[in-house]
């Protein structure tokens, strides 16, 4: 149990420097973490995940810059969603396939709230994960992870093609049709249908709720020009071909009030199916029960 919170405080700290450098299309290895005000290298002891952050007072020990809240969050986050994962799945090769899964959908939700995009050099090796990670469940279990993965896709040109024929409007942004296969993959196309459903409904209902008190459904679009000064090309990454262009098409749109980042809820909804499911299907009436949760 302390082994589970302890791995998920550390891959938390790591998934820190996952989310403030894939983005800017920088090496997550190397250099060491530094302070991005000052810039000066951090000490070991400066990297303890949360207790650093504690001890210094959210501010840098060079500069006195303050340090986000964001940091700990995401660490706290990791660990808490890391105990959950193995009391839902115990010690099995099922708990393997979930860790992985939380190391993937929290850099991609706080990357889309932040910067508005899903990094392909995520959601592409996700997706090969999901489906190599399913091979030692056994055989249906690898069918089910490559018909979700394919499913993922094919709902989302459903859905494109619902949004652009009857509204008239581009629902979804390019990178949710690779988060959603990268979660068909991990939960198999048995838990798509909840994820959708989940995911639209939760996001319906807080956007409403955002956009009546602040005037807009989601974050707002990021207007410090600083990221871009610090990344002036773009470095085309080896395996991407496709990412250029997303990436320039992704710099004219800016999101209106109306807009959400969908790949935090769908991030959300793929936990709450995956570590409630047994739960979700106790307590839903009869036919929502299954369908949800994708589990008899
Ligand atoms: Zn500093």
């Amino acid at each position: 149990m302390v082994l589970v919170v302890v791995m998920g405080l550390l891959f938390g700290s790591f998934l820190n420097v996952v989310i403030a450098r894939v983005p800017a299309g920088e090496s997550i290895v190397r250099p060491r973490s530094r302070c991005p005000h000052c810039g000066r290298q951090l000490t070991w002891y400066e990297n303890i995940p949360v207790l650093s952050w504690l001890v210094q007072r959210a501010r840098c020990r060079g500069c006195q810059a303050p340090i986000s809240w964001r940091y700990p969050l995401i660490e706290v986050l990791t660990a808490a969603l890391f105990f959950a994962c193995q009391r839902r799945f115990g010690w099995t090769p099922e708990l393997v396939l979930a860790l992985v899964f939380v190391l993937l959908l929290v850099p991609l939700a706080f990357i889309d709230l932040e910067h508005w995009i899903l990094p392909t050099e995520l959601t592409w090796p996700g997706i090969a994960a999901g489906v190599a990670l399913s091979v030692p469940l056994g055989m249906p279990r690898l069918i089910d992870a490559v018909l979700g993965a394919l499913a993922g896709f094919f709902v989302f040109w459903a859905l494109e093609w619902v949004g652009e024929k009857i509204f008239k409007k581009e629902a979804l942004g390019a990178g949710d049709k690779d988060l959603l296969a990268l979660i068909g993959a991990f939960l198999s196309w048995k838990a798509l249908l909840g994820v959708i459903f989940l995911s639209s409904l939760q996001g319906a209902v807080v956007g409403s709720v955002m956009l009546l008190l602040y005037g807009r459904a989601g974050p707002a679009p990021d207007a410090s020009p600083e990221p871009d000064a610090r990344t002036p090309a773009e470095p085309a990454p080896a395996d991407g071909a496709g990412e250029g262009t997303a990436e320039d098409e992704e710099d004219d749109w800016v999101p209106g009030p109306t807009n959400i980042p969908f790949g935090p809820w769908l991030s959300v909804a793929a936990l709450e199916v995956m570590l409630l499911g047994p739960w979700l299907r106790d307590v839903l009436p009869v036919p929502m029960d299954v369908l949800l949760t994708g589990l008899r």
